[in-house]
């Protein structure tokens, strides 16, 4: 089945861009999801194609309007679509591997990419957008972080990683960071591979592995070993 992903933004030459390339490209092109980037300003009504204006109350920037992109999401996402309606933006909540494993079980995503200082509220509330952020940073725009939700679904969808296993054991999958990785040569610079690794004992490699990642866990990410999110 295809996972049908739509992104609104005033710069649409930005996709796919990286999603593109590799997995996510390859992906597209074999169609497991598809892509159908809106520019916003299409759906402006004026001869200038004005798609933002000064923000009520006064202040720095501008804002994009409630009617244009009310009309351009009314034509990417009718009554009948059931898929999640998103709104990048650094006031939303931060994304976590366990929404992403969520998204990528649905039928798609529809994405907004603010731009200036945001979009108008009354947008959010009447189009039911859920805002999203990718981190406690600004960006110049939505279409980046867009980009990172895409890369972060797309890896899950079935089919789409060449070795399903190597998604079991990473970075927040039971809320661990992942173990250090190592390969040929056996030693470089005088560092050698730790022994255990080449010692062919699978269950010792295995409990090696665990308590690296509970080590590195504690001691870069304490936050991550009693949440849940
Ligand atoms: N004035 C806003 C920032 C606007 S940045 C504020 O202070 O909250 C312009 C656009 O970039 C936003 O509308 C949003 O779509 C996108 N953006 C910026 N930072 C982001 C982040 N951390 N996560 C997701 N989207 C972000």
């Amino acid at each position: 089945m295809t996972f049908k992903a739509s992104v609104l933004t005033l710069y649409p030459q930005m996709f796919p861009g990286s999603l593109g390339h590799s997995l996510a490209g390859r992906a597209l092109q074999r169609n497991d999801w598809s892509l159908d980037v809106v520019q916003i300003r299409d759906f402006a009504t004026d001869k200038h194609r004005t798609v933002d204006d000064t923000p009520a109350g006064g202040g720095a920037g501008m804002v994009l309007r409630a009617d244009v992109l009310g009309r351009a999401i009314d034509h990417t996402s009718s009554k009948g679509d059931t898929r999640p309606r998103l709104l990048m933006s650094p006031r939303g909540k931060p994304l976590t591997q366990n929404r992403v494993r969520d998204l990528a079980t649905g039928a798609g995503i529809v994405i907004v990419c603010g731009r200036f200082e945001g979009v108008d509220q009354r947008v959010i509330e009447g189009r039911d957008l859920e805002e999203v952020s990718i981190g406690d940073y600004i960006l110049s725009g939505g279409e980046v972080a867009a980009n990172v939700v895409l890369d972060a679904i797309i890896r899950l969808l079935p089919g789409v990683m060449g070795n399903e296993v190597s998604g079991k054991f990473e970075s927040f999958e039971n809320n661990l960071l992942e173990h250090p990785h190592y390969t040929r040569p056996a030693e470089w610079e005088g560092r050698r591979i730790p022994e255990i690794l080449t010692s062919g004992d699978h269950s010792r490699v295995a409990q090696w592995q665990r308590e690296q990642a509970e080590e590195l866990t504690r001691k870069r990410r304490p936050d991550l070993i009693d949440d849940d999110g």
